[in-house]
């Protein structure tokens, strides 16, 4: 069995909108394929975390509220699927702010590590359509994995994982 599955949100999970973000559940689109591969990831992975940066916050394009709205929303889908996600950490900073807590820096995952002591990061695998996605979860030692439109979720864990 694998140990965690950390991914990313934005173009993962939910499909990314151009030049926005993401404030309200209408916006919120699951990526096709993305609800059905939660129950064989549970199945392989013993806990899936959620490190996503929400600079829109920091922007005040959006509320803490408004986010959580779309987590919560986001959970309940995803458990009526069958699925898990453990924990959900966002960075609200803006990018321009010293010490901040986004990708690619490794501050959220050092604070999942401190909630998870038990992570075993060798056998974690991290997911993400950003370049930071991967040099922070490169960073952290983690094998990382980058998606795109056509190699999306589903596909990147199939192939690489060998998940079905
Ligand atoms: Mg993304």
């Amino acid at each position: 069995m694998f140990d965690t599955l950390f991914l990313d949100r934005d173009g993962v999970i939910n499909e990314k909108l151009d030049d926005k973000y993401v404030t309200c559940i209408k916006e919120f689109v699951f990526i096709e394929g993305v609800l059905e591969s939660f129950r064989a990831i549970n199945k392989y992975f013993k806990r899936v975390i959620i490190i996503t940066n929400q600079q829109g916050i920091g922007k005040k394009i959006m509320t803490i509220k408004q986010l959580e709205d779309i987590h919560n929303y986001m959970l309940s889908e995803i458990e009526n699927s069958g699925g898990k996600i453990h924990k959900i950490y966002f960075c609200p900073d803006l990018e321009s702010k010293e010490n901040n807590c986004r990708k690619p820096g490794t501050k959220m995952f050092e604070r999942a590590l401190e909630d998870f002591p038990k992570i075993d990061l060798k056998k974690s695998f991290m997911i993400g359509d950003s370049e930071s996605d991967i040099i922070a979860g490169k960073k952290m030692g983690i094998k990382s994995v980058k998606v795109n439109l056509k190699f999306n979720l589903k596909l990147a864990l199939k192939k690489i994982i060998n998940i079905p």
